[in-house]
């Protein structure tokens, strides 16, 4: 039994397909990152996982998310969404995410979390400061982590570590 709240149901399942995008991505040589967004009637209406692999860092599903919203959806459309991801948003997709006008997002697990389990499998920091969304865009709400999804998540993480020794 844990102690820890609840996620909420409905939140449960969109994290729930993040993570198996995440291992998906990690299944195919990639870091394993999912993000989905669903629009204010409760439809997914995009879903991706990380694409670092070829070379190109920027390549988040929070961020195509952003990138995707931009180009197919009104501000009003923007603001009602929902964002779900497997790890929270990194300053960039934070900025991004802001930027376009999203609403609400939705965490398994969290930035500092996942610092702290590659601290402690000896990896060296990435390039980027990993500061929580609410200091790079303290205007969005944010809900998470998700207890349910956090061993999960952590031995994808450890999975991916393991790789890259
Ligand atoms: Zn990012």
């Amino acid at each position: 039994m844990s102690i820890a709240p609840a996620t909420d149901p409905v939140d449960l399942v969109h994290l729930r397909r993040c993570v198996d995008l995440a291992r998906e991505g990690l299944d195919a040589g990639d870091e394993p990152f999912g993000s989905l967004l669903v629009d204010a009637s409760g439809a997914v209406r995009f879903e991706d996982r990380n694409r670092v692999a070829g070379g190109d860092h920027t390549r988040h599903p929070e961020f195509e998310i952003a990138r995707w919203a931009a180009a197919n959806l009104t501000p009003g459309e923007r603001r009602a969404s929902i964002v779900y991801t497997s790890g929270e948003h990194c300053p960039m997709c934070s900025a991004a995410h802001a930027w376009v006008g999203l609403g609400r997002i939705v965490y398994a697990t969290s930035s500092a979390q996942l610092v702290q389990w590659r601290a402690g499998w000896g990896l060296e920091p990435g390039p980027v400061a990993a500061l929580p969304i609410g200091e790079v865009a303290p205007g969005i709400e944010v809900t998470g982590p998700a207890p349910e999804l956090v061993d999960e998540v952590r031995e994808l993480q450890h999975r991916l570590a393991e790789r890259s020794r």
